[in-house]
């Protein structure tokens, strides 16, 4: 399949990519441009996921591509951030599916997990057999979630017990599995369970009536004396130390998935520049929404810049909790302007579904917000240049 670069990305960083790299994303576009870009909308709409998506990402590696276990060929950090970046160029619910799939829930168990959990979870994960959550924000802890979890686990034999609750979790409604981080009781310190949401005790009831990211199936989790075996517990999970390795990983992927919801925004708002004609001739031809168009064009490119170097400080073994806070940080605020700026040059029709803008207008509030927000991003990155951490 032959690899048409991407317009929007205006300094060719899609360059860096090896021939097999650009082949797999060439296959996703066509795949997103054939089957995903025209349903999106009405998902989004009645709110609903639309499952058919699951498997044929499997086939496309979405869920494969990271893991040594899985992956069907070697390939760059860089690479996995432009397949985020494309599933939230076209769908920003579509690109969260995949982050919470293949990023927070294979994520968890590929870090926290021994050799046998691996072996055991990340196939069926990679495969789209199971469907997987990451259940760590609660009612009473978003941003504190470092030390104020208040689900408990409490050791009983070769078993846990799991109670509380969990807020927001992601593919919750019908996921095969969720990995719950609980605090336990003896030593105070955040673990990690395997939990299959068939298990006595587990309930799960969708958020309704969200505006953002409206096709992704959040859900409210109660754990009511919910059992698992010790053979369960992610075996490498052992402080919130560990958790967050795994957010560090997923923050940039989140970042790579910011300049996608932009790079969408700006592309429908390109298109419409091109065909809406007003005082005779295109708006596109007017100097003022050229002006809007070649700001979100440099906010993209600026946030490209900044992924691409962290996907590579990754590979390299140097990329730090800060490196990924401030991408995340960085990017998502540039992406809330872009997407405004974009929706402007729209008009009233960038408010409509129909026009595209409106989706990626809405999905871009739950982007600033979910995986650490941008003041705790900030303090993240903060607490490394000062040597202060200013949380509390
Ligand atoms: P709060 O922590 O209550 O924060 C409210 C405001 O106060 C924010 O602006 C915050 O930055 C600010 N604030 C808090 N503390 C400070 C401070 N010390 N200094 C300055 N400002 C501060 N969680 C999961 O575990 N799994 C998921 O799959 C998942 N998916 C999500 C999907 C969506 C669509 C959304 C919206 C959220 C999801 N989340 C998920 C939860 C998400 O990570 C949290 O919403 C986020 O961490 C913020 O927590 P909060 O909403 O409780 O806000």
């Amino acid at each position: 399949m032959t690899f048409e670069p991407l317009a929007s990305d205006f300094y060719s960083y899609e360059s860096l990519l090896s021939d097999q790299e650009k082949e797999a994303l060439a296959r996703l576009r066509a795949w997103l441009d054939s089957d995903v870009r025209p349903i999106v909308a009405g998902y989004w709409d009645r709110a609903e996921f639309p499952m058919q998506v699951v498997k044929p990402l499997a086939e496309l590696g979405a869920y494969s591509f990271s893991w040594e276990e899985t992956r069907p060929f070697e390939n760059s950090a860089v690479f996995r951030g432009f397949v985020a970046m494309e599933l939230a160029r076209v769908d920003p619910s579509v690109a969260t599916f995949v982050g919470v799939q293949n990023g927070l829930a294979t994520g968890s168990i590929s870090v926290c997990g021994s050799p046998e959990q691996r072996a055991e979870w990340i196939p069926k994960l990679a495969s789209g057999e199971i469907v997987g959550a990451f259940g760590l924000t609660e009612p009473l802890s978003g941003s504190d979630s470092a030390q104020g979890l208040r689900t408990t686990a409490t050791r009983d034999g070769d078993s846990w017990v799991l109670n509380g609750s969990k807020r927001w979790i992601g593919n919750a409604t019908f996921s095969d599995i969720t990995v719950i981080w609980a605090k336990d009781v003896e030593d105070g310190q955040v673990k990690g369970f395997i939990v299959p949401t068939d298990t006595p005790g587990y309930t799960a009831t969708k958020i309704e009536g969200k505006v953002s990211l409206r096709a992704v199936q959040n859900a409210d989790i109660t754990l009511d004396h919910v059992v698992v075996p010790e053979s369960l517990r992610l075996q490498n999970a052992n402080s919130f130390r560990d958790t967050a390795k795994v957010l560090r990983l997923t923050r940039a992927e989140v970042a790579w998935a910011a300049v996608g919801t932009a790079v969408g925004a700006y592309e429908a708002a390109v298109k419409y520049a091109g065909e809406r004609v007003q005082f005779g001739r295109t708006i596109g031809s007017h100097q003022l929404i050229q002006d809007l168009l070649v700001k979100c064009l440099g906010n993209i490119t600026a946030s490209l810049g900044m992924v691409v170097r962290v996907s590579e400080m990754l590979d390299r073994g140097e990329q730090r909790d800060e490196h990924s806070a401030l991408a995340k940080a960085y990017t998502t605020a540039r992406m809330r302007e872009t997407v405004a700026w974009a929706r402007e040059a729209v008009g009233g029709n960038g408010i409509v579904l129909e026009y595209d803008v409106a989706r990626f207008f809405a999905d871009a509030e739950a982007l600033y917000s979910y995986e650490g927000t941008r003041e705790m991003n900030t303090l993240i990155v903060g607490r490394a240049i000062t040597g202060t951490a200013a949380f509390v």
